[in-house]
């Protein structure tokens, strides 16, 4: 028994080989908002392999402690339930700040704490980088360009967003989140770069997340109707979730300060998409048109020049390899609800 308990105390559990050893000099501390969510988690599995010490600072409004679980126990992780509007003080080098509801049933469930998270989260963000004159990325989002009248969408795009309408609370903040980087940037010297994230998906989206690759997925697992909002004719254009932490990781060491949109410019229509899940998935749903989303964009798509010339990034997974991949995590949490239910 000894012998057994000497070996677990020295030895390294499986799971954790793979991360890198970092010497002092280059082993950063990170802080993630919003670390235990979809985004967050892939970012936390990259940046936790290069050998950084982690923060995730997260109020599982939307997250889950089960998408960074793998990590509890390495020495150089850390998770702590906070909520982001109010002020935080800690020591670190970088913050990826990712916590914002992101689905539009999630930020419209409490509009004005979307707002608050957006704003006052932001501010204090801002305000713990000015402090310890950390470097900052903000993830804002392709929803600043609105219902663009501009297409493909480039980042010298203003955007054209309803200031009132049930989008607003959060195509706004986000706008404002850009704004207060910028007006950071400017006045207090902090060093701050910024992403608009187009359309992702991935394993560990939430099954109630709302957003369609989630929802066409799901109900063509379960045979049921898949729901295209209106008539299908809008676009959407999707890139898988390690691209953009690809993309992210690139931005945070680049020198680059203006936004970057990162996403992939392969467009389809919603229509033409429930069709490729239908397929990919089988089974034998029907799609069928219902009522169409108040101020729907119509037409979206990332131009990339920017993050090609100064990133040198650009998507790599195929939409087939990366639906793939979602279709299994999503089979896998169907069969895991299932046994729950019947515990
Ligand atoms: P997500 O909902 O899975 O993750 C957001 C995380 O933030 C969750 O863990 C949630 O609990 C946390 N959070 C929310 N409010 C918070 C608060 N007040 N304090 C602390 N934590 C809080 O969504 P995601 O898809 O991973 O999105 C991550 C970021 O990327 C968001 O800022 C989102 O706006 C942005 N983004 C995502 C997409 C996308 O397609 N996934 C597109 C554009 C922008
Ligand atoms: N803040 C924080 N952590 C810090 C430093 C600041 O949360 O380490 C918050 C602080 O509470 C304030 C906000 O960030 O509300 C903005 O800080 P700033 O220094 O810009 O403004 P001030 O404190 O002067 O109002
Ligand atoms: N959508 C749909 N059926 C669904 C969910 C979404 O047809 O079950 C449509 C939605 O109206 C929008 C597009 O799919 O045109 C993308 O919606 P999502 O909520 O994923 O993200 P958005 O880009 O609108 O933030």
């Amino acid at each position: 028994l000894e012998e057994q308990i000497r070996s677990l105390q020295t030895s390294t559990p499986r799971k954790y080989q793979k991360v890198k050893y970092l010497n002092y000099k280059n082993r950063k501390r990170i802080l993630i908002t919003g670390g235990a969510g979809f985004v967050g988690s892939h970012l936390v599995d990259d940046l936790m392999v290069q050998g950084h010490e982690v923060i995730v600072v997260d109020n599982f409004f939307t997250g889950r402690k089960r998408n960074v679980e793998h990590w509890l126990g390495h020495e150089n992780f850390e998770l702590i339930h906070h909520d982001i509007v109010n002020p935080l003080f800690i020591e670190i080098d970088e913050i990826y700040h990712l916590a914002s509801p992101a689905s539009p049933p999630h930020y419209m469930y409490n509009p004005v704490k979307t707002i608050k998270t957006n704003t006052m989260g932001t501010i204090n963000v801002l305000g713990l980088a000015k402090r310890v004159m950390a470097k900052v990325l903000i993830a804002s989002t392709s929803e600043v360009y609105g219902d663009p009248t501009v297409h493909p969408q480039p980042e010298t795009y203003w955007g054209h967003v309803n200031p009132i309408g049930p989008r607003a609370c959060y195509d706004e903040g986000k706008r404002v989140s850009e704004t207060l980087s910028y007006a950071y940037a400017k006045q207090e010297k902090v060093q701050v770069r910024v992403a608009r994230i187009f359309n992702t998906y991935g394993p560990r989206m939430h099954m109630n997340d709302g957003r369609v690759v989630s929802n066409f997925i799901l109900q063509a697992l379960r045979n049921e109707t898949i729901t295209v909002y209106g008539n299908g004719k809008q676009t959407r254009s999707f890139q898988y979730v390690s691209d953009l932490v690809d993309g992210l990781i690139a931005l945070m060491s680049s020198n680059y300060t203006q936004p970057v949109n990162l996403g992939n410019p392969v467009e389809q229509t919603i229509g033409e998409f429930a069709q490729i899940i239908k397929k990919q998935v089988g089974g034998p749903s029907v799609i069928r048109q219902t009522k169409a989303m108040e101020d729907d964009p119509q037409r979206r798509k990332p131009d990339i020049t920017r993050a090609r010339q100064y990133l040198q990034w650009e998507p790599k997974v195929p939409l087939e390899t990366g639906l793939q991949r979602t279709i299994a995590y999503f089979r896998n949490e169907l069969a895991r609800s299932d046994r729950f239910q019947e515990s």
